[in-house]
């Protein structure tokens, strides 16, 4: 039983009321179920909870029960009186006999209908013309029987508690109605009288004075509603501590504070309270005060920089750099660098170790999908379900005013008939107006000027020009076998074993284990592959080290299949024979590198061409670019395009074969047929190629040599243009290759032996 003394109003029976479920529990002591008993006892006098005596409570009380529990709300019923024959109160623990106490019904219920229907519509009409009738309305229209009108309105009815005792002391229905309705109608003439007065004061006096008069006026009727529901009292105090604290600029505040009041007016029963509660949360859970920069030490940051992550020495040092000129120009944000490279190369994490460089909080936005510019900027409230964007969401997340931001993939935003999200998102990172980025929601100004924004994507191809134009591209290319090797022995396995619970004592896996890992059962540009094989590694090991079978593990290359439950992937390797025709290519795919086979033949025919092996349009166009250049380079030789049918075919299903990159390939592989001059399987070659036979710059370059290293190519063909890349490729697969940079495609030919130096060129 739970007990409920109150004081000052009226509960009477088959009345339906919410009650905050904290402020039950608290009466209760125990977890509040659907079904528990109440038992609401009503008090002579106002006590404090712990000074209630039995002496104190009248000897009639109201039972109810739990009906339901609706999130924090629990909906009580009461269903009849009780005479209480003995009562031990002391405090907050009560102890009660109590007896149903039976009911006179000498009124025909129609006839009482009746009548309450009346009392309702004639409090409604005193309410007419006032600012609170919208809410009072729902409100009141709720009301099932003349009971729950007088005990929901008891507090604000004008008489004693002795009176009021008196009606739920009636046992004849026909009489406890008509002392009810003449409770009721004094209680209404007076407040008539009331406001009627008020408005002859209002009329004859200045707006000033108005207006003061009704916002008493409101406050009382206020008063009078919070006590019906104190519940509601908590939230709108807590809010309007929240608000006085949080800081807010002007405009946010006198925003919050409209709708504070219309939060007051709804009342806790209100359609809109639910969605006026979630703005004031959200606003007032904003940090809105500015944060003093941190103190700057460039030697710590670095240190934070160099322990999270292995290599990544350029980003590192442009990291520093940006840190460095954000502390001279005593700024909290500067330059938005955009980290460009395939899955899992460290760009969301790097963007985590600046935070904790710069001992700012740190958060991630995700923007892969993003189609609807309200995705960024917000829904407006007038729409139902409306919630804020991901950049304030991000920031209230946060729980600072000058976070780093993470905006990852801005390459997968869609443009979409909900409006463009990158000027979103442009607006977002324009440091001319973010200082007031309005998110539709709030619709009160934020300041994102303090904000450090960096953004990841894996392609630059897909963002629009003016928001790649606002970034500072930092690539991130791919790791090396070796560079693998060394993340997975320094990060990735000791962090995947203190995950799995596993000491160093109790795994070993050893160097040649780990290579093999990351050779045979990876493919990728990043470590994110490498990193769930390793979790799973440890896993493996934990089952085998709780089971009991083994006091410690080691893991050998050979027990790899088996603990990882895959199949070791087959990579292509060259070909071991060399053949007219056949030359190998090099793709950039997201997974890393790739080499491919372009393979060609001529058959009986009419100077048809057959293209197989699924080619996207920029690359068939390099077939013809490639037929006319061997064409022209080989006068001698280009009847066999007429007496013949050409055929190309590009094996390989997993690679993607779009792309310019492969017109040196398709040119020395049609050359090489024409000529009858194979090519030794040893050669790779990468690059556009126009026309005039230029070899034109291509992408991807650091991942397409490590592909061309581990498939055991010994010389690589690269575009002239491409040499500066360079730098970026790993020093053992510079080491492990002859890279040769050409400028004309017939440099290609000459080299690889296609050309006689006798042909002319
Ligand atoms: P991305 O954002 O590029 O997809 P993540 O930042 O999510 O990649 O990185 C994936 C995982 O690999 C993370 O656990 C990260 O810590 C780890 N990682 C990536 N690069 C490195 C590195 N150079 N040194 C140490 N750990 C790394």
């Amino acid at each position: 039983m739970i007990y409920i003394p109150y004081y000052g109003a009226l509960t009477l029976p088959d009345v339906s009321c919410y009650f905050k479920l904290d402020a039950l529990k608290e009466m209760a002591d125990k977890p509040i179920e659907v079904g528990d008993k109440v038992l609401f006892l009503m008090l002579k006098e106002s006590k404090k909870d712990d000074e209630i005596r039995a002496e104190d409570i009248y000897p009639i009380a109201t039972r109810g029960v739990v009906e339901s529990i609706e999130g924090e709300w629990a909906l009580l019923h009461t269903t009849s009186r009780v005479n209480l024959d003995s009562i031990q109160a002391d405090g907050k623990s009560f102890h009660v006999e109590m007896r149903t106490r039976p009911e006179i019904n000498d009124l025909d219920p129609e006839e009482q209908n009746k009548r309450f229907q009346k009392m309702r519509s004639d409090m409604l009409e005193a309410l007419e013309g006032t600012q609170w009738l919208m809410g009072a309305r729902n409100y009141v229209m709720r009301w099932n029987n003349m009971n729950e009108l007088v005990s929901l309105t008891s507090a604000m009815l004008q008489i004693s508690s002795d009176e009021k005792y008196a009606i739920l002391a009636e046992d004849s229905v026909a009489k406890r109605t008509e002392r009810m309705e003449k409770a009721f109608y004094e209680s209404l003439e007076l407040y008539k009288v009331n406001s009627e007065a008020q408005d002859a004061q209002k009329q004859s006096n200045e707006q000033l004075y108005r207006e003061q008069a009704i916002r008493r006026q409101m406050n009382y009727l206020q008063g009078e509603l919070d006590k019906l529901h104190p519940e509601n009292v908590t939230d709108i105090q807590k809010f309007e501590k929240k608000i006085q604290e949080s800081g807010m600029n002007e405009t946010a505040r006198a925003e919050a504070e409209k709708v504070l009041n219309r939060m007051k007016q709804e009342g806790q029963e209100g359609h809109e309270y639910g969605m006026l509660y979630d703005y004031l949360d959200f606003v007032t859970g904003l940090v809105w005060k500015k944060e003093p920069p941190a103190e700057i030490d460039l030697e710590a940051a670095r240190k934070v920089l160099d322990e999270d992550h292995f290599g990544l020495k350029k980003t590192k040092d442009r990291i520093i750099q940006q840190i460095a000129v954000m502390a001279l120009n005593k700024k909290q944000s500067g330059s938005i660098l955009l980290f460009v490279g395939a899955p899992g190369t460290g760009k969301t994490s790097i963007g985590q170790s600046i935070a904790k460089a710069l001992q700012r909080k740190y958060v991630r936005v995700s923007l892969g999908g993003v189609r609807d510019e309200a995705e960024i900027r917000g829904h407006r409230r007038t729409y139902i379900g409306a919630m804020p964007g991901r950049i304030m969401d991000g920031i209230r997340r946060s729980g600072a005013s000058n976070p780093v931001v993470v905006l990852d993939e801005v390459d997968k935003l869609v443009r979409d008939y909900g409006g463009d999200p990158s000027s979103a998102l442009l607006e977002v990172l324009d440091p001319e107006q973010n200082a007031t980025f309005t998110d539709h929601y709030m619709n009160v100004p934020y300041d994102l000027s303090d904000v450090l924004f960096v953004c990841t994507a894996n392609t630059t191809d897909t963002i629009p020009e003016p928001l790649l134009n606002r970034m500072e591209v930092i690539s991130f290319p791919g790791y090396s076998a070796l560079e693998k090797f060394q993340i997975a022995k320094r990060h990735l396995l000791p962090k995947a074993m203190e995950k799995a619970g596993i000491s160093e004592e109790q795994l070993t896996v050893s160097d040649e284990t780990l290579r093999a890992v990351i050779a045979d059962y990876t493919m990728e540009a990043g470590v994110r592959g490498l990193k769930n094989r390793l979790d799973t590694l440890c896993r493996a090991a934990a089952v085998q080290l709780v089971s009991g079978a083994k006091e410690s593990v080691k893991v050998k290359p050979e027990d790899l299949r088996g603990l990882l439950e895959l199949a070791p992937i087959r990579h292509d390797h060259i070909l071991e024979a060399k053949a007219p025709g056949i030359v190998t290519g090099l793709a950039w795919t997201q997974a890393g590198g790739e080499i491919l086979f372009i393979e060609t033949l001529f058959t009986k025919g009419n100077g048809k061409t057959v293209i197989t092996g699924q080619l996207g349009d920029v690359m068939k166009e390099s077939v013809q670019i490639a037929v006319s250049l061997v064409k022209s380079i080989f006068p001698e030789e280009s009847e066999k395009f007429v007496h013949n049918d050409l055929h190309i075919h590009v094996p390989a299903g997993a690679v993607p074969k779009d792309g310019p990159s492969a017109g040196i390939t398709l040119t020395t592989a049609l050359a090489s047929l024409v000529t009858g001059n194979a090519v030794s399987p040893e050669y790779a070659m990468t690059g556009e190629v126009s026309l005039r036979g230029v070899v034109m710059p291509i992408g991807g370059l650091p991942e397409k040599l490590m592909a061309a290293q581990r498939a055991g190519v010994k010389q690589v063909f690269i575009p002239e243009e491409n040499q500066d890349d360079l730098m970026d490729v790993a020093e053992e697969v510079r080491q492990a290759l002859k890279i040769v940079p050409v400028h004309y495609v017939t440099d290609v030919l000459k080299q690889t032996g296609v050309m006689k130096d006798t042909c002319a060129s």
